[in-house]
């Protein structure tokens, strides 16, 4: 079968091409996203495979695609809000997402900079780059002695509870959902419970409309003054003027930030550094808030599992079967 693959990264092309081999199925691999300037791309192929950060909302897409012939769309990310489901499933395309390429990848970031935060990494890092060599002042927790809350244990919230427990940490945990497997890692409880007794506050929850801004001016005001928050899930769930503002006011000590709200703009792409938004200049400048940019996902495991599983589904869907991962 022949596989159109979009925005295929320079470090997919070799396990793309592992699987090809593999299977026998012919895949040609683009650098462009799918947009309605690139749709006549997927022209001439059986299967078509996504990753991007870009909306494309657009029904003409849909029936663009329909009208090649093709039965589905791979989606290869976890979420899928850049997809019109709707418009999908009018033009008869199944589409899938990959609820789960590599929990760990995102876990093991969030946790490796909770622990850059509690040891005052960054302001470390700022004396230091003056010439000041003192540690005076800059006294550090040990992770074995803090609590550790996870909003939305999920997935990778779930992955980032077992990584904290390893580690000694007390994990609370509070999800609409209650999950038995993680009963060895966490304790279930509520929002309030999580934000006023937490020492590091971890979001894991999808971005949906009741989880919009959940971490607000009043969720910041319920936190210890001297705990982090980590944020590795959406940029959506958090008012960053409020979170600048409690950083600003010492309400909270610190936090570590993977996503941002407007971070489209300039994420994932190389950009002048006068250009970027204020609120990521403004965050950046402060030595105790770690940022990096949406890559948490990004490890070789990861890669390796997003490739695999996403063809497979194109496969599976091309030849009428069934996916765990179909979204409508
Ligand atoms: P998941 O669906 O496995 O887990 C989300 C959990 O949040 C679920 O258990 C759900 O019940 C819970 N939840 C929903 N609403 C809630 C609420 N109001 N309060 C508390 N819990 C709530 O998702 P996941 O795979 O663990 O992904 C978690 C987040 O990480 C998502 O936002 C996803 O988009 C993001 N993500 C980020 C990266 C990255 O590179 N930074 C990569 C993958 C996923």
């Amino acid at each position: 079968m022949k596989i159109i693959m979009y925005s295929v990264l320079p470090e997919e092309k070799p396990y793309v091409e592992a699987w090809s081999k593999k299977t026998g199925n012919e895949v040609t691999m683009l650098d462009v996203s799918l947009s309605t300037e690139t749709v006549d791309l997927a022209k001439g192929y059986d299967g078509i495979d996504i990753q991007q950060t870009t909306n494309v909302h657009e029904p003409v897409v849909y029936e663009k695609l329909a009208s090649f012939g093709l039965k589905q769309l791979t989606a290869r990310m976890v979420g899928f809000e850049i997809i019109n489901l709707q418009a999908a499933t009018d033009n008869g395309l199944t589409v899938t997402n990959i609820a789960a390429y590599s929990p760990r990848a995102i876990a093991e970031l969030g946790v490796t900079q909770a622990m850059r935060l509690i040891r005052q990494l960054g302001y470390f890092d700022q004396r230091m780059a003056e010439g000041n060599f003192l540690w005076h002042g800059m006294i550090s927790q040990e992770i074995h002695n803090l609590t550790v809350g996870i909003i939305g244990a999920g997935h990778i919230g779930g992955a980032s509870a077992q990584i904290y427990t390893a580690l000694g940490a007390k994990v609370l945990a509070v999800d609409p959902s209650y999950n038995v497997e993680l009963e060895p890692y966490l304790e279930y409880t509520d929002l309030d419970t999580v934000l006023t007794q937490s020492d590091i506050v971890s979001i894991h929850t999808p971005l949906q409309d009741d989880t919009v801004n959940i971490i607000n001016a009043d969720t910041l005001a319920k936190m210890k003054s001297t705990a982090y928050f980590i944020n590795m899930a959406r940029g959506g769930l958090v008012d960053t003027p409020a979170l600048i503002k409690a950083l600003q006011n010492h309400e909270i000590a610190g936090a570590a930030l993977d996503t941002l709200a407007d971070e489209t703009e300039f994420f994932e792409q190389q950009v002048d550094p006068a250009t970027v938004p204020d609120d990521y200049k403004t965050l950046k400048a402060m030595p105790n808030v770690m940022i990096t940019p949406h890559s948490a996902f990004f490890t070789n495991t990861a890669i390796r599992n997003i490739v695999e599983i996403g063809l497979n589904d194109v496969v599976t869907l091309v030849n009428g079967g069934k996916s765990r991962n179909a979204l409508n």
